[in-house]
């Protein structure tokens, strides 16, 4: 393998993402070739036979030792753990099939809509939320279920932003992607098209020129990408995300919080400076959804504040994800916060900062109120009293560090 996961050395053609897929392990006998000591190969045959997979060459060099502790390993090789069946897991856990209002279109929120495109994949991510349908075959949206999928678009202007997703649309030949993002484009109501793929993380070489010269002819066009691990911003993932955007194409992340993976403030940190470093914006953090297959990767919802606790004030906050949990039916994403209100009143708001300092906010005061309000109730007189010396000492300093600007 490549010492970076820039190129596999044993593949020829390895810069061909079609030679990539031909050459993906999807069965044990495979995988026992490519990682020898391969750990608990019939527990692997037994999940694999519920829920199929398939690794790319390129992405099965990223992992360092064949072993469910390796991230890489885990999020693409099937465990035994996956046939443990809380009866809380479910097939469907964000209710997709309730709010399919056209074959494939997915209507949930009321300016979005989300068209699942494929059933195909380079990486079947262990703990995907489309277990019921990824992998199983290899499918995409006919003709005439897109027209379907149009139609419904054209009926409801309302929906302003559609999500292409699948499955991974980027596994689709560039001229069915772009019948598919034609028709969305024709419906006039649609001012935005996002693209959700993983394939910047497990198969870089398919951002090609042919795709992105196709993606420019119909924008504006967003790209979500789902990098879970600092070792898959590999040199060749971002340079595919970097050629992404510089197509004009702009890239956010959705990474999951998974257990054994990315369940550390220290991995999370490095993984959000990675992203920022290649012009992808950490976007979500996703609470695992509660999808049958992937209890051994949940977390509690505790891990995940202490993780947004620590990123809080440490990064910029260009680079902090918004962590969410998308809640069972599909009544949408709720936003999960450390809590930093620490009491409210109708004159003070006092606040948590990231060091663990409070302060109290004075709330403006009510239209037509006195302008000064009688000490020791509605205005704290020591917050007045510092305001008014940080006032001058900024006043002060302003003049002594600016230059004046030449004429232009
Ligand atoms: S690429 Fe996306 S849709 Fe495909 S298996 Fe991974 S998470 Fe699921």
């Amino acid at each position: 393998m490549g010492a970076n996961g820039f190129i596999p050395e044993d593949l020829a053609d390895a810069e061909d993402w079609r030679a990539q897929l031909r050459n993906s392990i999807r069965d044990v006998e495979a995988l026992k070739a490519r990682f020898p000591g391969l750990p608990d190969p019939e527990g692997i045959a037994r999940a694999a036979a519920r829920f199929p997979f398939s690794v790319t060459p390129y992405y099965a060099s990223l992992v360092e030792k064949p072993s469910f502790d390796d991230p890489i390993f885990r999020m693409s090789v099937p465990s035994p753990e996956e046939l443990d069946d809380p009866p809380f897991l479910l097939e469907d856990p964000i209710g997709e099939n309730r709010h399919m209002v056209a074959p494939g279109l997915v209507h949930r929120y009321p300016d979005r809509a989300m068209l699942i495109s494929t059933s195909f994949c380079a990486v079947y991510c262990r703990h995907c939320t489309r277990k019921r349908i990824t992998g199983a075959k290899r499918g995409a949206i006919s003709e005439a279920r897109l027209d379907e999928a149009a139609a419904y678009l054209k009926a409801h202007p309302e929906v302003k932003d559609v999500l292409v997703s699948g499955g991974d649309p980027l596994l689709l030949p560039t001229p069915l992607l772009e019948r598919i993002v034609r028709k969305i484009r024709e419906v006039p109501s649609v001012e935005v098209i996002r693209i959700c793929t993983r394939a910047p993380v497990t198969l870089p070489m398919r951002i090609d020129d042919e795709l992105l010269a196709m993606l420019r002819r119909h924008g504006p066009i967003w790209m979500n990408t789902h990098f879970n691990h600092p070792r898959e911003l590999t040199p060749r993932a971002v340079a595919a995300a970097g050629a992404v955007v510089d197509a004009g194409i702009p890239l956010c992340n959705q990474s999951v919080l998974l257990r054994g993976v990315n369940d550390d403030p220290l991995v999370m940190e490095e993984l959000v400076r990675g992203l920022l470093r290649a012009r992808i914006k950490p976007y979500y953090l996703f609470q695992c959804d509660l999808v049958r297959g992937i209890e051994h990767f949940r977390t509690p919802i505790s891990k995940g504040l202490e993780i947004m606790e620590h990123l809080r004030g440490r990064v910029s906050g260009l680079a902090i994800p918004c962590y969410a949990f998308d809640v069972p039916g599909g009544e949408g994403k709720v936003p999960l916060l450390p809590e930093y209100i620490v009491s409210k009143s109708e004159t003070h708001t006092v606040l948590r900062t990231w060091r663990g300092l409070f302060f109290d906010h004075p709330e403006p005061r009510p239209a037509g109120a006195a302008p000064e309000a009688p000490a020791g109730t509605s205005w704290n007189d020591d917050f007045c009293a510092r305001a008014i010396t940080d006032r001058r000492t900024s006043d002060r300093d302003f003049g002594e560090w600016l230059e004046e600007i030449p004429e232009v």
